[in-house]
């Protein structure tokens, strides 16, 4: 699989606009900032593919990446921006709703946490969604290159916890330096091999 012959596809606004070739989606979410496009950008080898730093709280929508014309990369819209409108909330979760309601396009889903920090209640609800698909599904803990050596078991062991993640499921990762790249590419593979 060549993940670097990425090519944007679209960005829908709607679930009338979700593309419906049957090929197999690899699914991203993740709260706003937590470094999702950063995560997209490190797997694809592509600097700013995805948008990085673009303004939360803007419109959501679901962008879909074509990689190798052989399935997609989809980057849900991010999540728990305070100062979004509940309208925009609103839609936020009838577009997401409305791509969870066909669980079978999902080949893997990815939620990008911060490894910071104690996932939020966002995070548990976003984490219940992927769950409750049954299909594979994988957390990576972003933003490790920031946490020291003995800070790191204790912030995964939090993660897992709150998100009641079995160890495999859970990934120290970093963007920023590629920690986990390799790991989560193969767990790609495996899922789009099946
Ligand atoms: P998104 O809103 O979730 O798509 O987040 P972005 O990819 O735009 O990243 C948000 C901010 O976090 C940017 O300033 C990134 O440079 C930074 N960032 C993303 N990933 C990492 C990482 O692994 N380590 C560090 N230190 N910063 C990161």
């Amino acid at each position: 699989m060549n993940f670097q012959n990425a090519q944007f596809i679209l960005s829908a606004a709607r679930p009338g606009d979700f593309p419906s070739d049957g090929l197999p989606q690899v699914v991203f979410a993740g709260r706003s900032n937590v470094g999702k496009s950063s995560v997209i950008n490190c797997l694809l080898g592509r600097r700013n593919l995805a948008r990085v730093g673009s303004s939360p709280g803007k419109t959501a929508h679901v962008n879909y990446f074509k990689i190798d014309g052989r399935f997609y990369f989809v980057d849900l819209p991010g999540y728990g921006y305070a100062k979004v409108s509940r309208q925009e909330k609103d839609r936020w979760r009838a577009l997401v709703g409305a791509y969870f309601a066909d669980p079978s396009r999902v080949a893997l889903g990815i939620l990008v946490v911060d490894a910071r920090h104690k996932p939020t209640e966002d995070d548990r609800l976003m984490a219940s969604w992927f769950q409750e698909t049954g299909r594979p599904f994988v957390v990576a803990a972003n933003k490790t290159d920031k946490l020291s050596a003995s800070e790191l078991a204790p912030a995964l062991s939090l993660i897992a916890e709150t998100l009641e993640l079995e160890e495999a499921s859970l990934l120290p990762f970093s963007a920023r330096t590629g920690t986990s790249r390799e790991v989560l590419l193969s767990r790609i593979n495996i899922c789009l091999s099946k």
